[in-house]
């Protein structure tokens, strides 16, 4: 944030809209971040009811000096309707994460899965071609499987329990696979025998369950035999932020890349979006390590 004596009538402002919104992380990253920078904006929070969606992005749009904004639950999907224009990713996904103001017209981006896949980049991790394993096709995990395949992923095999996540998941599925060309499908997590050969074919493997998050730190989605040596594997969730299963994947060689990652980049790349600068990784991650409480 800018310095309190810094603020003026000339201040711009960057939001989050959600609810509940109390426990974010995002205020103290974005605001770090901008102050680092010298970006002269602020970055708040406001709880919003689905019903003021329509009114807050009318209002957002037109009054000036609000830059953008992020939005999360329950807001992610049912904003997409009052928006003018949604990227390729926020449309397949149904739900977005961050909204960008210009020319007059509210744009709708979803940059977790576009977070996901640049910090395993950074990683070593290149997706052309390659298959993915994942648990989970929640939130995290549709944004994750829509930018693998628009990134283009051969094959993003997800594994889920049988609730509604799993229904959802496999609509969007066949229409990603059909618009992108990857091979992407929806598992029953119990199917065993499948789960194994798939991770046996796989590049890489990710959770984006909340299993492996306290408190169910003790537990991990793949078995330990599941895992083949030297591939990359990542958890989404990042507390702790060495999981059980990122512990494992150390264990076996496998290059083991933690959720903050994923978390600062979607961030990142919202900055981009708004302000056009390149977020300082090395500075924002290590605010975000000392003041996580993790
Ligand atoms: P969600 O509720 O939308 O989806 C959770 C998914 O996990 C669903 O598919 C559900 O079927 C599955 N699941 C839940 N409990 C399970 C269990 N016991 N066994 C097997 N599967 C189970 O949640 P989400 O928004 O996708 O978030 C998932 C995790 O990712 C959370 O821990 C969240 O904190 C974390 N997250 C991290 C980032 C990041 O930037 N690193 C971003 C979003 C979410």
């Amino acid at each position: 944030m800018s310095d309190i004596e810094n603020l003026s009538g000339h201040t711009h402002m960057c939001a989050l809209i959600a609810n509940p919104i109390r426990h974010t992380k995002a205020v103290g990253m974005h605001n770090a971040s901008f102050a680092h920078q010298g970006i002269d904006s602020v970055y708040l929070c406001f709880e919003v009811e689905n019903e003021q969606l329509p009114a807050l992005v009318q209002t957002f749009k037109t009054i000036g000096g609000v830059d953008g904004y992020n939005v999360s639950m329950p807001n992610k999907m049912e904003i997409c309707q009052y928006l003018d224009e949604l990227t390729d990713a926020a449309r397949l996904m149904g739900a977005v994460n961050t909204v960008e103001h210009r020319d007059g017209k509210a744009i709708g981006h979803n940059t977790d899965g576009a977070g996901f896949m640049r910090n395993i980049k950074e990683h070593g991790f290149e997706c052309v071609g390659k298959r993915m394993v994942m648990t989970g096709a929640g939130g995290a995990g549709s944004a994750i499987m829509v930018q693998a395949a628009l990134d283009g992923m051969a094959a993003v095999d997800v594994f889920n329990i049988k609730d509604d996540a799993f229904y959802a998941a496999q609509e969007k599925a066949a229409l990603v696979s059909e618009e992108t060309g990857c091979r992407v499908t929806i598992h029953d997590l119990d199917d065993r025998e499948t789960f194994g050969a798939c991770c046996q074919q796989a590049d890489i493997l990710v959770n984006s369950t909340r299993v492996g998050m306290k408190p169910l730190d003790d537990q991990c989605l793949f078995p330990e035999e599941f895992i083949k040596p030297g591939i990359f594997v990542c958890d989404v969730p990042y507390n702790p932020i060495k999981t059980k299963l990122l512990k494992m994947a150390e264990a076996k060689g496998c290059v083991a890349i933690d959720g903050i990652g994923m978390m600062l980049w979607q961030g990142a790349i919202a900055e981009k979006i708004w302000y056009g600068f390149d977020m300082d990784m090395d500075y924002v991650r290590g605010l975000v390590e000392q003041h996580l409480d993790l």
